[in-house]
């Protein structure tokens, strides 16, 4: 099962994520994981995608094709996987559907979770990510049970650089105008399942997987 989750910063990517990777048993890919990591272990990658992250801003396309190519072509993507937060532009689709095609390969689904965006901003201000599972929460939607810490692994939890206001309505700003072009890119392929993300995180994941169980 090859699939792309596709959906403005706060949409509850990561969350479904964690389902969906559990549900078909296939690598969840994060771009955004990944260059966190780079930027967390100060790798040269790191180095060069911090300035663009911590303005909100995209990761040039070369870095960010080639790392996924990278990824892709590892052992334990022979059987499908989850891509998040990539593609995030029609120059990064045009490259995933030519590395598809050299390989013989398709997407099966693209799912796109829709949230009005008045509570975008809401949800990804209060968001608290865990430094060692990267499970996430929220304050006021999702808290933990104990403040501050992980309730899957008790690590500590942390806000990212990027989720400060004013580069959250950055990120919005980039969504809109760079990645939603692709909702009408993917439907022209038939792949598009589109999913109401407004609903309670245990609604979204049902609607999620019955869509999946219809592909
Ligand atoms: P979001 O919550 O905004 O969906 P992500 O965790 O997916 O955030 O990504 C965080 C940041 O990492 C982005 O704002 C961007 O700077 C960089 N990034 C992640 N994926 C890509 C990509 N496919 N192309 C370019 N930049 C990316
Ligand atoms: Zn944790």
């Amino acid at each position: 099962m090859r699939l792309i989750l596709l959906g403005p910063p706060g949409a509850g990517k990561g969350t479904q994520a964690t389902f969906i990777k559990e549900e078909f048993r296939i690598p969840h890919i994060s771009t955004g994981d990944i260059f966190r990591q780079n930027l967390r272990d100060n790798t040269e990658l790191g180095q060069k995608a911090r300035v663009y992250m911590n303005k909100g801003k995209l990761v040039p396309d070369d870095l960010t094709i080639e790392l996924v190519r990278d990824r892709l072509s590892r052992e334990d993507c022979k059987y499908g996987y989850l891509l998040d937060g990539f593609p995030r532009n029609l120059v990064q689709a045009e490259a995933l559907s030519q590395f598809l095609e050299e390989r013989g390969e398709s997407l099966d689904a693209v799912i796109d979770i829709e949230v009005d965006k008045n509570s975008l901003v809401e949800r990804i201000t209060g968001r608290r990510m865990c430094k060692d599972c990267k499970a996430s929460f929220h304050i006021h939607n999702y808290p933990p049970r104990e403040e501050g810490k992980c309730d899957h692994c008790g690590g500590e939890l942390y806000q990212r650089e990027d989720d400060r206001e004013e580069t959250v309505l950055k990120r919005i700003g980039v969504y809109e105008e760079e990645t939603s072009p692709l909702i009408a890119y993917y439907d022209r392929q038939g792949k598009i399942q589109k999913i109401n993300g407004n609903a309670s995180m245990e609604d979204v994941k049902a609607e999620v997987l019955e869509a999946l169980r219809e592909i």
